[in-house]
């Protein structure tokens, strides 16, 4: 638990909120900002952040969670679709440091956009030189 993060605070019971999946490990929520009605946030208990120093089980139990809410907004919300998102670090727009997935429903005929604009590379060559370099960087653990 981090004293200082709202997200502890909402799993502790100090704030408030709307709670549609809950286990010993992971809590799921609405989402107080929602991009599309529905828009849920998948958290471990335990304060990780970010992705990079998220142990193995952690994340392997969220993805789960992941899974079972993105089914419920498709059963339940008759969702089309389903986008999963996840930032760490203020450049990549996250504003709550304790690790979460975003789960939001999409629909057919929606005016709501995708969150991203596609961008190209100069040409094929400088493609496979940013793939060589992250490959490099794999580590095989
Ligand atoms: P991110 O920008 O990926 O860090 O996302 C943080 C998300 O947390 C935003 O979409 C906020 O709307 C949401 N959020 C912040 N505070 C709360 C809260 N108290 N209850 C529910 N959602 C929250
Ligand atoms: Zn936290």
């Amino acid at each position: 638990m981090s004293t200082e993060c709202i997200f502890c605070k909402i799993i502790a019971g100090e704030i408030p909120a709307t709670k549609v999946y809950e286990d010993d490990k992971t809590l799921a929520f609405m989402d107080i900002g929602p991009v599309v009605k529905g828009h849920t946030l998948v958290i471990p208990k335990e304060h990780h952040d970010p992705i990079t120093n998220t142990p193995d089980n952690v994340l392997q139990d969220l993805i789960v969670i992941v899974r079972k809410i993105a089914r419920a907004q498709m059963k339940g919300l008759n969702a089309d679709g389903v986008s999963v998102s996840q930032a760490n670090g203020k450049p990549a727009g996250q504003e709550v440091p304790h690790i979460h997935f975003h789960i939001i429903p999409r629909y057919e005929n929606s005016s709501s956009p995708r969150n991203w604009i596609p961008g190209k590379y100069s040409s094929m060559e400088e493609m496979a030189q940013v793939a060589e370099i992250i490959r490099n960087a794999v580590d095989n653990e």
